[in-house]
């Protein structure tokens, strides 16, 4: 399996990340990546950027040397209600939007609360992507929380920056949650969460997992550049 797109990457105005837009673009020439969207954090993530960078993205081409690039944000997921850190007059500005949960910006709750904020998250419509959610420091109830993807055509992140630091342990959620998606057609995505460049487009632990569970590409949104694009102009 050879899949060229990334649709989770941090540039250095993250806070806690380390490699610039310029890094990432060289680098994903010499991989052979050839799409990849900047999902930096929302503002309320300690450290994140102003919400002017993000607003700011369409001085970022959508090409360069024949690399697309998505203009994006990791929002946090704020409250049980599923709102998140991005106002919506900035969130019409950009192509792509993952909500996460993040410690720092909402605590872990129970497994039914933690399934709930996520389902919110999705039904709010403000989101495309839920990111990570095999991170075992959210116990969810992954059967109702894919069901809901699924219902409302949000994609579930198949995270590979998951099984490093500190949400090491969230292999068997996320073998689990991908053969949940398989089961009920539901659309995942591909991201490698890198914080530093040399990580575009690390998917090896992901392909490890399609494997184990005999994951349809079909269902992989990141399969082609035109695919990820359609689901998202259906989004939109
Ligand atoms: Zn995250
Ligand atoms: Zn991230």
């Amino acid at each position: 399996m050879n899949i060229r797109i990334d649709t989770h990457v941090h540039t250095f105005a993250s806070g806690h990340a380390y490699s610039t837009f310029a890094e990432y673009l060289d680098i994903a020439k010499k991989k052979g990546i050839e799409m990849f969207a900047v999902t930096d954090h929302g503002p309320e993530m300690p450290g994140a950027s102003h919400i002017y960078h993000l607003a700011n993205q369409k001085e970022i081409p959508s090409e360069i040397d024949g690399i697309e690039i998505l203009k994006g944000v990791e929002a946090n997921i704020m409250s049980i209600e599923g709102d998140i850190d991005i106002p919506v007059r900035i969130l019409k500005k950009l192509d792509l939007v993952i909500g996460s949960l993040h410690p720092p910006c909402i605590r872990p709750m129970s497994r039914d609360d933690n399934t709930l904020t996520l389902i919110n998250a999705i039904k709010s419509g403000n989101v495309d992507i839920i990111g990570h959610s095999g991170n075992n420091a959210y116990e969810i109830h992954q059967y109702e929380f894919v069901r809901a993807a699924k219902e409302y055509g949000v994609a579930v992140e198949i995270n590979s920056g998951s099984f490093i630091g500190n949400r090491k342990g969230s292999w068997d959620n996320c073998v689990s949650i991908a053969r949940i998606a398989k089961e009920l057609g539901t659309y995942v995505t591909t991201g490698s969460d890198a914080h530093i460049h040399y990580r575009l487009g690390d998917f090896e632990k992901i392909y490890k997992i399609f494997d184990t569970v005999g994951f349809p590409i079909e269902l992989v949104i990141t399969e082609s550049k035109d695919k990820l694009k359609n689901f998202l102009k259906q989004r939109r």
